[in-house]
């Protein structure tokens, strides 16, 4: 995994400042979500036209807010099957007819100059064909994790957006949040020496037994692909490495009238080619969030670790003190800052990082049903 080019710790702190621009006195300068001065970005009044594609829980209580937050973008549109849901969302956002697409009418979109970028919030076995639908119609995509249930779809998307000639995005919000950003450089600077272990975990109780999120076919498979990847992620980003083999394990169904179609807890083992280690669970039964490194002269930990925040850190010497931010707002605002220099994005939140984890996801799997170590170098 590349190396993140962290901001500095005095820019996420004046970053606090931000919030000062809901004040009506204003005597002190005032950074976005990026760090970066409000005042440099003046005669910069474009914003990121963004369309989401899929009005669920996610769009409607993480992104949409957040897009009222945002610096370098804006909600410019929506994609819905339902129409009473576009209804509220046009008056409650402001959003023109005009911008407003159904499954069906979603191509047209290629005409519409308003719209710049398509997020796609849907069930993960539907991320590619709107992922390619999307870069086919000449804009650049965000797509939610995991990126596809298969590698090969991971392909067929960056193929896409390649041959478009625009940009990939996954919803890795979490590359943007100073406390994950602080244990990257930690780990992948060594600063309490080389990593030794990692112990990274995400899991939660799953409410509705019908819902997508339980059926294979749609999800891919259970809590591993919903919020295992994060734990897959913690142990990639705070190592800095690869992993060259898999071993896993699926614990016995204690609710198999429930779990049905998908795993309830999966255990995984990494190897790394420095010789460390990591050990992660998933579960859809019960809840753990926790990124945990012991390295060679002391230790980081982040709990909670993956969620929306605020996320609390502590090492070997003291506790993490970094500002708490939007994710989702930081995440878009940092991919849109990009778009809008015409910069290409950094490797870590692009597709290609996106098919690595997918790849990953899918090795777990195989070990978990196998019951062998697989080689992934
Ligand atoms: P959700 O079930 O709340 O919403 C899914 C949306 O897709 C709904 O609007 C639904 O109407 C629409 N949809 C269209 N066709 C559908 C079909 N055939 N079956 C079911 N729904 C259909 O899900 P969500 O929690 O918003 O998750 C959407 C995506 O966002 C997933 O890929 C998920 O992994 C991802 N997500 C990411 C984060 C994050 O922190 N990055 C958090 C939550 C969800």
């Amino acid at each position: 995994m590349t190396q993140l080019t962290s901001l500095s710790r005095r820019h996420f702190l004046a970053g606090i400042g931000a919030s000062a621009l809901t004040m009506p006195t204003l005597t002190v300068p005032v950074y976005d979500a990026l760090g970066q001065p409000i005042s440099s970005q003046s005669g910069q009044d474009k914003k990121i036209g963004i369309a989401l594609v899929g009005l669920g829980s996610y769009s409607k209580n993480q992104l949409a807010p957040a897009l009222q937050q945002t610096q370098y973008c804006r909600l410019a549109g929506i994609v819905t099957g339902t129409s009473a849901k576009a209804s509220e969302w046009m008056q409650k956002y402001n959003i023109p007819q005009a911008n407003v697409y159904d499954y069906k009418t979603f191509d047209r979109i290629i005409d519409n100059p308003d719209i710049d970028v398509v997020y796609v919030v849907l069930p993960n076995s539907m991320h590619a064909e709107y992922v390619i639908r999307a870069a086919q119609a000449g804009k650049h995509v965000i797509c939610e994790k995991p990126m596809a249930i298969t590698e090969k779809d991971c392909q067929a998307m960056i193929d896409a957006c390649k041959k478009a000639n625009k940009q990939l995005a996954v919803g890795y919000r979490l590359h943007y949040e100073p406390f994950t950003q602080e244990v990257m450089r930690l780990g992948q600077q060594k600063v309490f020496g080389p990593v030794k272990f990692v112990e990274a975990s995400d899991a939660f109780r799953i409410g509705d037994p019908t819902q997508w999120r339980m059926k294979k076919s749609m999800a891919g498979g259970g809590a591993l692909m919903d919020v295992g990847i994060y734990a897959i992620q913690g142990a990639r980003y705070v190592t800095g490495e690869e992993p060259v083999s898999v071993t896993a394990q699926f614990s016995p169904k204690t609710e198999p009238q429930k779990f049905k179609d998908v795993e309830e807890t999966i255990f995984w083992q990494f190897r790394f080619p420095s010789g460390a280690v990591s050990n992660s669970t998933s579960s859809y039964t019960a809840g753990v969030e926790r990124l945990y490194a012991s390295c060679e002269k002391g230790w980081f930990e982040l709990s909670p670790a993956f969620g929306y925040g605020p996320l609390k850190g502590r090492t070997s010497k003291g506790p993490i003190e970094m500002p708490t931010v939007n994710h989702q707002a930081a995440h878009m605002d940092g991919v849109c800052k990009d778009l809008l220099a015409g910069k290409a994005l950094p490797n870590h939140i692009t597709g290609e990082e996106g098919k690595r984890d997918v790849r990953l996801l899918q090795a777990i799997y195989q070990a978990a049903e196998t019951g062998r170590s697989i080689k992934l170098a």
